[in-house]
């Protein structure tokens, strides 16, 4: 298990905060500082996929470099916590695997926090309903997207959770930087640097 994780106090619990990160931005960590706040576990876990189950076959940046990205962005808050956990894994990722892992890992109380978009996704991931009886999940509002929406068999199998709108998303800073639109205040600090000087979204 991770030194990052190995610190963490198991009798609280832990967010699975799972996504392609491709860049993390700022409506990543507002989002969170909002879960945080509102959940009070020993840490959320920013955890990037492998490889997406729902981006198969699309192009993105590499795992690795998708992860020293998320590194970057939660470096400093101890809150959050950059976890390897699926890129080390390798493979399609699926969150039932991922809650499993931290099981074994000693972490009994698990949840999963899904951004708006995310949720109507749910009914399609591998086991969805067993992995529903293991772990708490919370729904975070996001601008252009309404709970609402959920699909009728998610009825009463999430919590919503309301936090600060920001109308951010990772493709609106892949398309800016490619146009070369200014992003710098999109992203944290240390992801503006990186993608300066890798040159990635070019
Ligand atoms: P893309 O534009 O490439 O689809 P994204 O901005 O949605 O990316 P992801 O890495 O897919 O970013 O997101 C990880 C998780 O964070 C998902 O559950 C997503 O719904 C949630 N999320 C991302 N941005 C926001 C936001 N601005 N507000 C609320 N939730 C968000």
């Amino acid at each position: 298990m991770e030194d990052q994780l190995a610190r963490l106090d198991r009798d609280k619990a832990v967010v699975i905060f799972g996504g392609t990160f491709d860049p993390p931005h700022l409506g990543h960590l507002v989002v969170a500082d909002d879960v945080y706040y509102r959940l009070a576990p020993a840490a959320i876990l920013f955890i990037p996929a492998a490889t997406p189950p729902h981006k198969q076959g699309e192009r993105h940046t590499p795992a690795e470099t998708r992860l020293h990205m998320v590194r970057l962005a939660v470096a400093g808050d101890r809150r959050f916590v950059a976890s390897s956990l699926e890129v080390e894994r390798g493979g399609v990722s699926y969150t039932v695997d991922t809650a499993a892992a931290l099981r074994d890992a000693g972490f009994s109380r698990i949840t999963v926090a899904v951004g708006a978009d995310n949720l109507v996704e749910v009914p399609t991931w591998k086991d969805w309903r067993r992995l529903l009886e293991e772990v708490r999940l919370v729904a975070l509002t996001r601008p252009g997207y309404d709970l609402g929406d959920a699909p009728a068999e998610l009825d009463g199998r999430f919590e919503p959770l309301e936090v600060a709108p920001i109308p951010v998303s990772s493709t609106m800073v892949r398309g800016r930087v490619r146009a070369g639109e200014p992003f710098r205040y999109l992203v944290p600090p240390a992801v503006f640097d990186f993608i300066l000087s890798s040159r990635i979204y070019r």
